[in-house]
Formats: structure tokens, C-alpha cells, sequence
């Protein structure tokens, strides 16, 4: 048993193989959140997990929706990134009532997100522009905050490299739920701040079996505040990189972690899943 934290079985890069992959994690007794990025994913993400008995969903709006860039600003592998199921570009969106009712109306719904701040996507615009894409980013951030303090449901945080910042809005707005800091790769000193909270948990993705980059941040951070993921369809773990991810690919992840801790795969594999139950309050 695997349980792959964060994937996007409903965007596009799936279209053809979807019902052949589910399948199959059935078989191999897979289990998944599978992840919204805005309205249409997050529908998308519960369909698939109403359709099958291991998947469950999160409904949520990614930084990269909140604010308008003409397309020429943006970099081109970030468009591809987030597009409907047939494979359009999507519109900015806000966070508004209609993600509520999705949440309301659907009992497999166990997370709000992904969410959080990249200020990747705007590097190349003017620094008054850049403050105004910050502001909706962080809008759109602080809305999610308090649907899933509302709502009692854990976060999934999209944050590159800005921890100190969303630990920050985080406070501000006295958010006391769970949160998961999806495909961390942040310093030892970053990990250890997070890790402070006993609600915030650490989401290491195949980025891990790239290097030696995050080996120590691994030793350190205990295996109760691990889950493990693909983000299915990108980033592939070693011997799948440049391929798309696919979810069976998370046990690479478990392996990785294994091997820097030295304990049993099975153990990962065991404790993970475990984890991933508590964190999403599956039973
Ligand atoms: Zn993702």
C-alpha cells in the first residue's frame, strides 16, 4: 500500500489513460488525493474520486490563476502546467462561493489548496506590476486560509522557496488547522521552523531522487511529518525523470527516503500511508 499525497490525475495530460491508470492503483492498492488548481480541476478531482474507491480530492486556486500576465510574459513550460482537460489555457479565477459549494456538497472533498505564493511567474514585468500580482496571490491565499479554518480542513501549500512568508500570513490570520508545504525543498533552518507548528507537515515529492540536495532535511524531519507524493504529471522521480509522472512512481519517493534513513521500505511505506490517513482525516 502507497498512499501518493499530491497528484493531478484531472488535468489533461491523463485525458487518454485516466480510467486505465485508476485501474490499475486499485490493483496495486494506490491511494491519492488528486489535487485542484482552480473551478473546472478541483470538479474534475472530486469526479475521479466519487468514481473510485482510493481517490479522494482537494478543491482549491493556484497562485498561478490569481493574477493576469499576457501569455508572453509567462514561461511557456508554466502555461502547459495549467490547462483544462482539453488542454486550454485556463482564465485568472477567484476564490469565491461556488469553491465553497464544491466543498459543501462533497463528502470527498478532504483539503483546500493548492494555494500559496510563486512569484516565479512574474519575474519579468515591472516591480509596480509585480506588488499587484503579489496582492491578488495573496488574496486569493488569505480566502483559502479561512475556508479551511471554516471548513476544518487541512491546506496544501504551493509555496516556491516563500515559506517565511506564507508562515507569516499563516499567523496573521491565526490559521490553527493542518497544513501540508507540498514539494518542500527548503533549507534544514526553513524545514525546522515549519516543523515547529505539530500541525504543519513536510510533502517531499520526486525531487528528492534528483540529488543530495535535500538528504539532510530528509535525516532530520521525522518520519510522522512526511508525506510522500508525485505531482503526477510533472517532476517524474529517477529512473522516470523527463516522462510523466504517474502515481505508482511515489514508491521511487519511499525508497529514496529508505535509503537516507536507513530504515525498511516497508516501514516507509507503512508510516506514510499512515500519515496521509491522519493528515486527511481518512477512515
Ligand atoms: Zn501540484
Amino acid at each position: 500500500m502507497l498512499f501518493d499525497s499530491h497528484c493531478h490525475l484531472n488535468l489533461a495530460a491523463f485525458e487518454a489513460d485516466r480510467e486505465e491508470i485508476i485501474k490499475r492503483m486499485e490493483q496495486e492498492k494506490i491511494f491519492a488525493i488528486n489535487i485542484g488548481t482552480c473551478f473546472e480541476t478541483s470538479k474534475k478531482a472530486i469526479k475521479i474520486a466519487e468514481d473510485t474507491s482510493n481517490c479522494w480530492a482537494s478543491v482549491g486556486l493556484h497562485s498561478a490563476h490569481t493574477f493576469p500576465a499576457p501569455s508572453n510574459q509567462l514561461d511557456k513550460n508554466e502555461i502547459n502546467n495549467f490547462q483544462d482537460n482539453l488542454g486550454n489555457t485556463l482564465p485568472v479565477e477567484e476564490f469565491d462561493s461556488k469553491f465553497e459549494d464544491l466543498i459543501r456538497r462533497h463528502k470527498k472533498v478532504v483539503a483546500i489548496g493548492e494555494c500559496g505564493l510563486d512569484y516565479s511567474y512574474f519575474k519579468e514585468i515591472s516591480s509596480e506590476e509585480q506588488e499587484k500580482c503579489k496582492e491578488l496571490e495573496e488574496e486569493e491565499f488569505r480566502k483559502q486560509i479561512k475556508i479551511a479554518q471554516k471548513y476544518n480542513l487541512p491546506l496544501i501549500l504551493h509555496l516556491r522557496d516563500l515559506y517565511k512568508e506564507a508562515l507569516g500570513i499563516l499567523k496573521e490570520n491565526n490559521y490553527s488547522g493542518k497544513a501540508i508545504f507540498h514539494f518542500f525543498t527548503g533549507s534544514l533552518e526553513e524545514s525546522k521552523s515549519i516543523l515547529q507548528n505539530p500541525n504543519f507537515y513536510l510533502g517531499f515529492s520526486g525531487v528528492i531522487t534528483y540529488g543530495n540536495k535535500l538528504d539532510e532535511v530528509l535525516k532530520e524531519t521525522p518520519l510522522e511529518r512526511i508525506l510522500i507524493e508525485t505531482d503526477a504529471p510533472y517532476v517524474a522521480p529517477v529512473p522516470y525523470r523527463g516522462k510523466r509522472n504517474e502515481p505508482f512512481y511515489v514508491k521511487e519517493v519511499a525508497q529514496k527516503i529508505a535509503n537516507i534513513k536507513d530504515f525498511p521500505l516497508e516501514e516507509i511505506k507503512r508510516q506514510t500511508f499512515q500519515n496521509a490517513l491522519r493528515f486527511f482525516e481518512i477512515r
